[in-house]
């Protein structure tokens, strides 16, 4: 058998991203806010309603020019439970992450425990919508009302799940989905900041491109994280695909569910049980409870992968506990999170994996 990974790229119809190529060939424009960039940044602001847009080459410099156009510095309050890069941007930009323990109903942000971490230095609060499940929005917007904090989201899981009709990136002050290759939408590389205040767009622009306004007019220290045309071409096949791939996603993850459902130890999560919620099916984690299942998360991992199925640990270990950040913070008390870190695993999900793999997947799991 052929190995299954735990995600395989989407790649649109050829013929479709070859008209694209069309045009960059007739345009000769590579980079530098091209047509196709401004037809997807356009697009994307349609689909996500009522705020500002910024396309940025990737998620990740999406994030740190998210801190910067907002001014945050001191500390940043946000989950360990997450992918390295949340953290990692806080701390490239000299701000202190402080990390608040994760909910067990959904592994987001435990809106309980934020208060308590708030100081005199605390400016804003990084959540982050995991696995596409979306924050205790209300809560941590009256928390960051009260506080008078920012509220930025990354929402690199979540591109494409709406609460009450809209899409999530009406939360907070300012979100970040990350078009990278391994997500439900990509353009190869690329990420999004999406953002209430329109007036901060001018910033972004410059922010990602030198700190250039005009021709003769530099009046910011910018970097460069603008978008290509490739990517943006890229984009606009996958976006035209996008319901269809939520649609096929949905399919596989209603088969793991019945394969999985009634499992003693195993337990999946089901966002869209809340009728608020639109879910975008971009990954499938289970938790494994060894003391109930009989055997552990990392047994269960060994056996697949002995086997030619490549789960993942994602998130394990946990930010708190990667060499650069143990010294720190390893001692935090964070229970759940560690808990998590430790029972999680993300089972194969992507466009084109059969149902007959699902079952196989779920059979090798169970016996
Ligand atoms: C993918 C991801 C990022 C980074 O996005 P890139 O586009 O890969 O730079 C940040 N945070 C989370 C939670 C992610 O999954």
């Amino acid at each position: 058998m052929e190995p299954i990974y735990v995600t395989r790229s989407y790649l649109p119809k050829r013929s479709d991203f070859d008209r694209y190529l069309d045009r960059i060939w007739d345009s000769h424009w590579l980079t530098n806010q091209g047509q196709l960039h401004q037809e997807f940044a356009a697009t994307l602001a349609d689909l996500l309603g009522n705020c500002g847009v910024t396309l940025m080459t990737n998620g990740h410099l999406a994030l740190e020019h998210a801190l910067m156009a907002l001014g945050i510095s001191g500390e940043v309050i946000t989950t360990p439970f997450t992918f390295a890069s949340t953290t990692h941007s806080i701390t490239l930009q000299h701000i202190k992450p402080v990390f608040c323990d994760i909910s067990e109903k959904d592994l987001t942000m435990d809106a309980d425990a934020i208060e308590p971490l708030i100081t005199e230095r605390t400016t804003a609060i990084m959540p982050v919508h995991v696995y596409g499940h979306v924050c205790d929005t209300d809560r941590i917007s009256s928390i960051a009302r009260k506080h008078s904090l920012k509220v930025i989201y990354d929402a690199a899981h979540a591109f494409g799940v709406k609460k009450d009709g809209q899409s999530v990136a009406q939360f907070g002050d300012m979100s970040m989905f990350s078009f990278h290759a391994t997500k439900l939408f990509h353009s190869i590389e690329g990420g999004l900041l999406a953002y209430k205040d329109e007036k901060l767009k001018k910033t972004l622009d410059a922010l990602k491109n030198f700190g250039i306004e005009d021709e003769e007019t530099i009046n910011l220290v910018g970097r460069n994280a603008k978008m290509n045309e490739f990517q943006a071409a890229m984009g606009l096949c996958n976006l035209s695909d996008l319901y269809e791939i939520i649609r096929e996603r949905r399919e596989i993850v209603m088969r793991y569910r019945e394969n999985l459902a009634g499992v003693n130890g195993i337990r999946y999560f089901e966002p869209e049980a809340n009728p608020d919620i639109e879910y975008n099916y971009a990954y499938m984690p289970i938790l494994v409870d060894e003391a109930v299942f009989g055997r552990s998360r990392n047994q269960v991992y060994d056996n697949m992968k002995s086997r030619g199925i490549h789960t993942r640990k994602y998130f394990y270990p946990l930010i708190t506990d990667f060499g650069c950040y143990r010294e720190e913070y390893g001692d935090v008390s964070l229970p759940v999170a560690r808990r998590s870190a430790q029972q999680v695993l993300c089972l194969p999900i992507y466009n084109g994996l059969g149902m007959e793999t699902v079952d196989l997947i779920c059979n090798l799991l169970k016996n």
